[in-house]
């Protein structure tokens, strides 16, 4: 076997033949001793000519290719039932895991099945009502289903990242994610994919429940768990995962209440980030874009006083939602179909946060930037009244002038005209202030613009309180048997690293 690197411009067909060719050369040997290939990765390069550049194996005859195999599941509807709180990623893949080892996910989330979900947030973009069981964050699928669908992480040492992209496609994603350097699905396909995993973990013998909003997790005396819901209900199960992702403030909330421990972690907060698309296309590729390139992305990061300033989720061709958890408070993120092609680029941009940059909140103890995130969200809402964001031109903020008009937005709430430079806390507000400027000096020119529009806040980038667990068991620390697991208890970020996790703790389990 040989890999071997070939480049083809975007927009041009890379044919089997011109592969073949360049295996043989590659490999030494004529045209016809070569057996087969297998296209490994595609990426874009764009420094120069915009080119795809793929990575291939190349095999000789009698040479194999190990391909990825997925379990295969059992029948567990008798077997020892574990309780699963949470249906994001993390509590989806959990799930897959326990049916091919033979035991019985039983799954219980606060929030409606897809189909369901998707009424509550038009209802969130139209009316402004925030549903606090069913958004962009709670309901099936999790905070994944109406996302951006990015699946690339830098988290190769939590497992292999390929038994999640193998598990999308067998689910209905494109097998071209198996391949693409920036896998993405899109917002039009997630829910689909997210609806054929719930049928196959219940045709398997598995249960969902949803509208199961978990109010209490009780320890019993032989060790096993009662887990109580919102309205009563109680399961019981000798192991439980906690995948609630990380904007469930009542579980954290009620882990505080029990004495169980948590811990604060810090996160990053900072704006949305707004350019047309057209500009970002004209920048990353040089002015050379043609319409059946891909949206161009970008991400940069830098450090200034000390603190991480970065881009965060960025989404070409996508739209900016209202991802707020409870009324009265403004939270923006970011989302796009797999066309990716509306007419805006957005992306957060955001500032590390340590628990020690805001002493004032110590007095909460490991809920101190819960508090923080929280009260910020709130004075977002404070300033506009609504679900509309407060919002300025991108040189305005850092010049710290108003603006005198606000351009277009995806953003369906609306943005209001704001002193966005005010309202933020001073040392996130300051260090954006200077890093606007600096992406635009020494890494897009272009990207510093009064063109583009900051919308406030961007603030559920991670969790903000960590839930430990023994790192050999992955039980929590206090408490046998329960298993902290994904986003919200502050072992992953983002749809594939919590995918992992769900993996990791069944195997534990
Ligand atoms: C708009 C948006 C866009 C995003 N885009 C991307 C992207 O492009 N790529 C990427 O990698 N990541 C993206 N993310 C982040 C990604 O979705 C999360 O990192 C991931 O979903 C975390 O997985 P999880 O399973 O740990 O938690 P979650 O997905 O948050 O799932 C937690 C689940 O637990 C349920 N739950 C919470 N509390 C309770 C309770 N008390 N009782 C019962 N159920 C409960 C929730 O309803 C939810 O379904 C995006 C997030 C948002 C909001």
């Amino acid at each position: 076997m040989k890999e071997f690197e070939i480049a083809c411009p975007v927009g041009k067909e890379l044919g089997r033949s011109a592969i073949i060719e360049a295996a043989a050369r590659a490999m030494g040997v004529s045209v016809k001793a070569v057996s087969h290939y297998r296209i490994l990765r595609r990426s874009i390069d764009a420094r120069k000519e915009i080119l795809y550049r793929y990575r291939i194996a190349a095999f000789k005859t009698g040479e194999t290719y190990e391909d990825f195999r997925l379990d295969e599941y059992r029948d567990v509807s008798s077997a020892m039932p574990v309780i699963i709180i949470g249906a994001g990623p993390a509590g989806m893949f959990a799930a897959l895991r326990l049916l091919a080892r033979g035991l019985k996910p039983v799954i219980l989330e606060r929030g409606k099945d897809v189909h369901a979900r998707k009424f509550d947030m038009a209802a969130l973009s139209r009316e402004g009502i925030v549903d606090p069981d069913s958004n962009y964050c709670f309901g099936e699928g999790g905070a994944g289903t109406f996302s951006d669908g990015k699946l690339f992480t830098r988290s190769s040492k939590r497992g292999d990242i390929r038994e999640v992209l193998c598990q999308l496609v067998n689910f209905g994603a494109d097998p071209d994610i198996m391949i693409d350097a920036h896998p993405h699905i899109g917002s039009d396909r997630l829910p689909g994919i997210v609806e054929n995993i719930r049928k196959c973990i219940v045709e398997h013998g598995g249960e969902y429940h949803f509208g199961t909003r978990v109010s209490d997790i009780v320890k019993k005396a032989d060790g096993s768990f009662d887990v109580v819901s919102a309205g009563g209900q109680v399961w019981s199960s000798r192991k439980v995962i906690l995948a609630t992702g990380h904007s469930a403030r009542d579980i954290y909330e009620m882990f505080d209440r029990k004495g169980w421990k948590i811990e604060a972690k810090g996160f990053a907060l900072g704006v949305r980030v707004e350019h047309p698309q057209s500009l970002i296309n004209r920048i990353q590729y040089h002015g050379s874009y043609q319409p059946y390139m891909p949206a161009a992305e970008y991400s940069f990061v830098t450090q200034i006083e000390g603190r991480g300033v970065f881009s965060f989720c960025m989404c070409p061709g996508g739209i900016l939602v209202p991802s707020a958890t409870e009324a009265g408070e403004v939270v923006l993120n970011g989302m796009s179909n797999s066309a990716r092609n509306s007419r805006w680029a957005n992306a957060g941009v955001v500032v590390s946060v340590e628990p020690e940059d805001f002493p004032e909140y110590s007095k909460y103890g490991a809920l101190a930037l819960l508090e923080f995130q929280r009260d910020v969200e709130r004075s977002m809402y404070g300033f506009s009244g609504s679900l509309k964001a407060p919002a300025q031109r991108m040189m305005d903020f850092c010049r710290r002038v108003p603006s005198k008009d606000l351009p277009a937005t995806s953003y369906h709430p609306g943005a209001v005209n704001a002193p966005l430079h005010e309202l933020l806390p001073e040392s996130i507000s300051l260090r954006l202030k200077y890093a606007f400027p600096e992406i635009g000096n020494r890494k897009m020119k272009g990207y510093y613009t009064n063109e583009a529009l900051l919308l406030g806040v961007e603030s559920r980038t991670s969790s903000p309180v960590r839930i430990p667990r023994d790192p050999d068991t992955y039980e929590h620390t206090d408490v046998a048997s329960l298993y902290p697991c994904g986003e919200g208890a502050g072992y992953s970020g983002g749809i594939v690293s919590s995918a992992l996790d769900g993996i990791n703790v069944a195997n534990k389990i």
